[in-house]
Parts: C-alpha cells; structure tokens; sequence
C-alpha cells in the first residue's frame, strides 16, 4: 500500500516536471530578423573547435558537416598541441564550409589560442609571453582561452595578446550541470533551448576585457570551445565578420579575409540560438570617413559612432565608454557624437522579447573603436 503511494507520488511529480518542460519548449521560439543594412558580403563562423586530432569526438570532415548544416559560412578548429601539425594540414574548403585551423597551446599561464601563423619548424615556447612573440614574428596573433574557467588564466607582464574569451560554451555547459541535467530531455528535442538556459552573464570577463583594452586593443570572442555536442553549439553561437567583399573562393585569400578580420577586431559576437544577429553594424564616421570596430580613430570635430540593428525583435543596444554605458537605444539605428569624448567604445546589445536567455546576457557583443585625441606638438 505504502509503495503503491510513493510510486503515484513519484509518477506525478515526474508528470508535472514532463508538463513543465513540455510547456517551455512548446512556447520557445528562436527569433528570425531582417538585416536592416546591405550585409550580403557579411560572413559567420564558429571559433574554437577540437577535433578527433586532439580531443574532439569528431573528425574535421564530420564538424565541417555539421557547420554546413547550420549555414555557417567558416569554422575554426584549434586542437591542442605546441601547435598541432596535423590539425593545421586539416585546413581547405569542406562541404563548402571555409575550414580554418591554429592550435590551442597550453602555456605556463593556461591555455592560449593562436591562429594565422605560418607553420613553425620547431615547437612554440610553453612561456605564454615567448609564445606570443614567436606567433607575432610569424605572422600570427593569440586569444587568451577561458580565462576564468576549467584551466584559469594567470595574469602576468603586458604581452602582445590579441584577443579573449569573454564566454566558453563547454565551460558554460560544465558549470552549469546540475541545470543541464534538469533539462537533459529537451537536449534530445531542441538543444538551443538548453543552451539558452545555462548562459550567465560573463561579468568578470567584460570587467578584465575592459581593463586591459586600457592599455592595449584586445578583442572579445565568444568561443564554443567544442568537444562533442558541434551541432548545438553550431546553431547557438556565431562570430560574424562584416566584410567589404564576397568571400573569396580561393582558399588562401578567404584564408586571409577572415584571419584578418579577426585579427583587427572587426567582427562581433551573438548568441545566435537566441535570434538571428546578420546586419548589426558599428562603425566610426570622421572626416567624411567610414571605421570599423576594431580602429584607432582621432577625434575630430564632427567625430560620430553609428550602429545598425537587425529588425524584427525589440532590443535595446547599450553603449560603453570604458566599460560604462554612456546611451541606450531601442531604435534599428542610431547616432551618438563624441566630440572631446575620446575613450574606448563599445556596444552591447540584450533582447527585449521572450526567451529562455537571461535578460542581462547581451545577444550581440561588438567589437571596441578606440577613439583619441589627436596631440599637437
Ligand atoms: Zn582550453
Ligand atoms: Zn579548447
């Protein structure tokens, strides 16, 4: 009798827990928008990939499938090694997908992403300030990997890195287990869903991110640091390059077009899953001329930011002096002037609709523009 009553006990809390989740993916919508600008020559990518060369559950082919699948236009494979030879070879077009590799080098201050480089003949240094040189002498740039989770990032002398992680997907789904594990059957039905639920807010990374572009231009990436799970994460986190002309077919210069981009800081990040991002732009106007994120820009009078939002969601766009928000705007495009305002700007902007992503993650992480003053001597 007593065990007749535990087990209807049981079977309906698991009906109401089944209710419960039916219901929140029955109502999640992922949100599709309109570009408001021309952004045909507009490229997406997933960055930082592991593969069956290190300790990927997939081979290249197979992620470069899984890319396919979910319109990404590049993805970039990093395995782990000092770099990873094989990996690098692994490079070229897949299933029409720009397959882009570097390395994940694990360094005596943790672990650092390097790309671009040309193939060294000996191994990188495991001295991170080394290796940052002798990625930058051959031709390359670094990306300080999740610097607050799974191998911590040990701050050390100004080095020359070009970039950080402001989220790691892998690192967000471990800390968040016990949350992954009460929506582990919506994993099976609609992993975006759960991917949303697991994001918080990186705000010890923003805070670093905006303390060292003091010193020196960094960039921010939001990395999906994959193992397995390449399709769900494929679909929930992009990198997005504004480019000024088609990609090119040929291998060497797409190549080139995207580690460029990269490597300039003229790109900004979405959680993709959430809503469409394509069409966000940031850019500086001087002197009757256009910069990107990622420019140096001296301060004129007429010196304006601009900023262009994908239509079709409600949003608010925050822009940051410093690290401080100095104007909001719910509006698809907007103006700001900085006149005698230098500083280093950047935008982030948060949805305003129904979503299972905390209100106080930003949708979309641009790139900073970093505005001087110009002094006469
Ligand atoms: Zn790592
Ligand atoms: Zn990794």
């Amino acid at each position: 009798m007593r065990k007749r009553r535990i087990l209807s006990v049981f079977l309906f809390l698991v009906s109401v827990y089944l209710l419960w989740l039916a219901f929140h993916l029955i109502t999640f919508k992922s949100y599709t928008t309109v570009p408001l600008k021309n952004s045909s020559f507009e490229v997406a990518g997933a960055f930082h990939i592991h593969s069956t060369y290190s300790d990927g559950k997939k081979s290249v082919e197979q992620i470069a499938r899984c890319a396919s699948d979910n319109s990404l236009d590049f993805i970039v494979i990093t395995d782990h090694g000092s770099p990873n030879y094989e990996s690098l070879a692994s490079e070229g077009w897949k299933e029409g997908v720009l397959v882009l590799a570097g390395s994940e080098l694990s360094e005596n201050r943790g672990h650092l992403v390097v790309l671009g480089f040309e193939t060294p003949s000996s191994p990188f240094s495991s001295t991170a300030e080394e290796a940052v040189y002798q990625v930058r002498v051959l031709g390359g740039f670094t990306i300080i990997a999740h610097p607050y989770s799974k191998v911590q990032w040990s701050w050390g002398p100004k080095a020359d890195y070009g970039g950080v992680e402001i989220i790691s997907a892998d690192s967000m789904l471990r800390q968040s287990l016990p949350l992954s594990l009460l929506y582990l059957p919506a994993l099976l039905v609609n992993p975006k869903f759960v991917f949303l639920k697991v994001l918080t807010r990186p705000e010890r990374n923003l805070l670093k991110w905006d303390s060292l572009n003091e010193s020196q231009p960094i960039f921010g990436y939001y990395s999906v640091d994959a193992h397995l799970l390449y399709s769900a994460l494929f679909s929930s986190l992009h990198l997005h390059i504004p480019l000024s002309k088609p990609l090119s077919k040929e291998f060497d210069m797409a190549k080139r077009q995207v580690f460029n981009a990269l490597h300039r800081g003229n790109f900004y990040n979405a959680v993709e899953a959430a809503a469409q991002a394509k069409g966000f732009r940031f850019w500086a106007e001087q002197g009757g001329k256009i910069f990107p994120m990622g420019s140096d820009v001296f301060i004129g009078p007429q010196t304006a930011l601009h900023a262009a939002m994908p239509i079709g969601v409600e949003l608010e766009a925050r822009l940051l002096r410093n690290g401080t928000p100095v104007f909001r705007s719910r509006e698809g495009t907007w103006s700001y002037p900085v006149t005698n305002r230098p500083g280093i700007y950047r935008v982030e902007v948060y949805l305003k609709e129904r979503t299972p992503m905390k209100n106080n993650f930003p949708w979309i992480l641009s790139n900073p523009i970093f505005l001087k003053e110009k002094i006469n001597d």
